[in-house]
């Protein structure tokens, strides 16, 4: 078998800075050279040309994607007392975020061959104190957003859509982060539209949302020194911006790529899929290519994959409703539960090369079928 060159990241972030590196300099040269470095005429740009590539009124740029989501239920008014309801299964940041605003997540399970919330699940979650459901496109995978959105009309609630690992990716012809009331994006680097550091975004249609968000994000006010109300500092700075300029017009031929490596994955692991479980859903951007490993077979496929020199992820170890922290303890939800001990993240990414994936792809296959004999 011919080994690769190096070892295999989880996610290569180098090649493609290498392949943008003129426009990526030339684009940081110009902020440094306008001596503006924090909301100035890049982030109004990159503003407006996210609106027109998400096909939304209002985007607003702020620090984090976890500021984002905080932003965008405080600019919903989500607060005191509220209950949200959302995912077990995600990173830490979306439940978070409902606490930072004083609200309390309530957690209900997952569809197993998803990742995604349950639709079905989350009317018997309502209660009076109900006001949001935030759901989260997991991996890149669109949630069932039809079924969210028919709840959430019939029981009058909002939607913030947690868009931090889906950028680019849609449902049913529109972009995810446009459906419900309001969205939230992540630049964090390794996401599929990410800056060289933190950045995030809302997008809402409406006015009254976004103007709330602008506000908030500067200390509260239209005028920084003329606070209306306990804001944050939560604002993207120029050098982030120029950078997401440059990416943006990218994103979808790197999202494409990456489609085009997940089919590499299906067609050299499609004689696994009853071991493996392979992420077949679409719509889907892969921000992760993430896999089952049933049974205490997955820390022995890890082993093997980094003996090969592969890298490879747990997202995530511990679902949220287990974490002490947002006690009390909720559940049990069995699906997030026993997601949380199969899955496995392999290597995606839009530079990576198809001899990486038959090289993953040929690892994988001879551990499970030496288990198999
Ligand atoms: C990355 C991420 C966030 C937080 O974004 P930051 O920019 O790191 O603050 C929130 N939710 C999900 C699902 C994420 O993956």
């Amino acid at each position: 078998m011919k080994l690769p060159e190096k070892d295999i990241p989880l996610l290569d972030l180098q090649s493609g800075i290498e392949e943008y590196w003129d426009e990526l300099q030339a684009a940081i040269a110009r902020v440094l050279r306008s001596g503006r470095f924090i909301l100035g005429p890049e982030v109004e740009a990159f503003e407006s040309e996210v609106a027109e590539y998400l096909g939304v009124k209002h985007a607003i740029g702020v620090n984090s994607g976890t500021d984002a989501l905080v932003i965008a239920l405080r600019a919903l008014g989500i607060g005191h007392g509220d209950e949200v309801i959302t995912t077990p299964f995600t990173f830490v940041a979306t439940a978070e975020a409902i606490c930072n605003v004083g609200a309390t997540p309530v957690f209900v399970d997952i569809d197993p061959a998803t990742f995604n919330i349950d639709p079905a699940r989350i009317g018997p979650a309502i209660t009076k104190r109900t006001k949001a459901i935030l759901p989260v496109h997991l991996f890149g995978l669109a949630c069932d957003m039809t079924a969210i959105c028919e709840t959430a009309d019939r029981y009058k609630l909002k939607i913030v859509e947690d868009t931090a690992q889906a950028f680019g990716g849609s449902h049913q012809g529109r972009k995810l982060g446009t459906i419900g009331n309001a969205g939230a994006f992540s630049f964090f680097p390794s996401k599929n539209l990410g800056a060289f550091g933190d950045g995030g975004l809302i997008a809402t249609d409406d006015p009254r949302v976004a103007e709330e968000a602008r506000k908030l994000r500067s200390h509260g006010g239209k005028n920084k020194y003329l606070a209306e109300k306990i804001g944050y500092n939560s604002r993207l700075d120029e050098i982030q911006a120029a950078v997401l300029r440059v990416k943006l017009p990218q994103i979808d031929q790197w999202n494409r790529a990456r489609v085009q490596v997940a089919d590499e994955y299906f067609a050299q692991l499609s004689h696994l899929n009853s071991l493996l479980c392979l992420p077949q859903q679409k719509p889907h951007v892969y921000h992760q290519f993430t896999v089952r490993i049933p049974g205490d077979r997955r820390e022995e496929v890890r082993q093997e994959l980094l003996n090969g020199g592969i890298q490879s992820a747990i997202y995530y170890p511990v679902p949220l409703h287990l974490l002490s922290s947002f006690s009390p303890v909720q559940g049990p939800l069995d699906h997030s539960e026993l997601a949380s001990r199969e899955v496995l993240s392999l290597p995606i990414g839009p530079s990576m090369l198809q001899e990486q994936v038959e090289f993953i792809a040929k690892t994988v296959h001879r551990f499970l079928s030496m288990q198999q004999a």
